[in-house]
């Protein structure tokens, strides 16, 4: 059987109808779904999230953004109908993000929110540590929520490192936009709803996370008084299209919650091929013919 599968993941205005462009000159040149093996494209439409960043997701430049994405999948889909044939390929759609209102919108609309600096945060905590343990710059610095310490300082100087992770952890705690804030490596010593803990759990990485996390509460976010952006559990920014459509899909809708890693699994079990190694996710039965 030919099939080829197709996956969108959703750069500016016409940044997305280059890339359909790029993907029907690998379609053509690469000569894919015309072999005895499954080929696959991946495309990655980046359009969405840079205007969703500057503009925001109630916009009338993310709507003409979608409106125009909306246009260009249509043309695609078009030209492989034409190209391999109606139900010869499998296209699915999902994204890696959604994003948060903009300042302004939440301001208008009375909704809970607002903005922090990042660097303003580094250095009120590099000011309390140098006042509390005499240690200079130890917050090297503060990314997606994490806060990475100079530990190696912190040992050269013989400072207590837990004494100052805790210092940090209080100073982050009585903040008015942040919940809480813990150790991501000691996370199953943390009270946390069930939900958040997976979450934290499954985005730590014991080589590249920072020494501290901390979870802010709905609508605030690292930015400035213009534009917004993503990185939080809560449903506005969580919550991603799964869609799938075309050779071996059984059509229908679940409101049940699936999730990104359920995406490999289904589709190994489409093709009845084992699942990558570092498979986590779930088959979508509802789905699959
Ligand atoms: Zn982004």
């Amino acid at each position: 059987m030919r099939q080829i599968l197709i996956t969108i993941s959703a750069c500016p205005t016409f940044a997305n109808t280059f890339s359909f462009d790029f993907a029907k000159a690998a379609v053509e040149n690469e000569k894919l779904g015309a072999g005895d093996v499954t080929d696959f494209l991946a495309l990655s439409i980046s359009s969405t999230d840079y205007i969703g960043h500057a503009f925001g997701p109630n916009s009338v430049e993310i709507e003409d953004t979608y409106l125009r994405l909306d246009k260009d999948i249509e043309d695609f889909l078009k030209y492989l109908d034409a190209k391999v044939g109606k139900g010869n390929y499998l296209f699915f759609l999902t994204a890696d993000h959604a994003v948060a209102h903009i300042p302004g919108f939440l301001k208008e609309n009375k909704l809970p929110g607002g903005t922090f600096d990042d660097g303003d945060l580094k250095k009120e905590l590099n000011a309390m540590i140098e006042s509390k343990f005499g240690l200079k710059n130890i917050v090297v610095s503060l990314q997606n929520y994490q806060v990475y310490l100079n530990t190696n300082e912190i040992e050269n100087q013989g400072k207590d490192a837990v004494a100052i992770k805790d210092a940090v952890i209080k100073a982050l705690q009585v903040k008015p936009f942040i919940l809480t804030a813990f150790e991501p490596g000691k996370i199953n010593a943390v009270t946390l709803p069930e939900p958040l803990k997976t979450r934290f759990t499954n985005g730590y990485n014991v080589k590249r996370s920072g020494d501290i996390q901390f979870a802010i509460k709905s609508g605030y976010f690292d930015g400035g008084s213009k534009g917004t952006t993503h990185g939080v559990w809560n449903p506005y920014d969580a919550h991603i299209p799964c869609v799938f459509f075309g050779w071996g899909v059984k059509p229908g809708k679940t409101n049940r919650e699936t999730y990104m890693t359920d995406i490999a699994p289904t589709i190994a079990a489409m093709l009845h091929i084992q699942m990558p190694s570092g498979c986590v996710g779930k088959v979508i039965t509802e789905l699959v013919k």
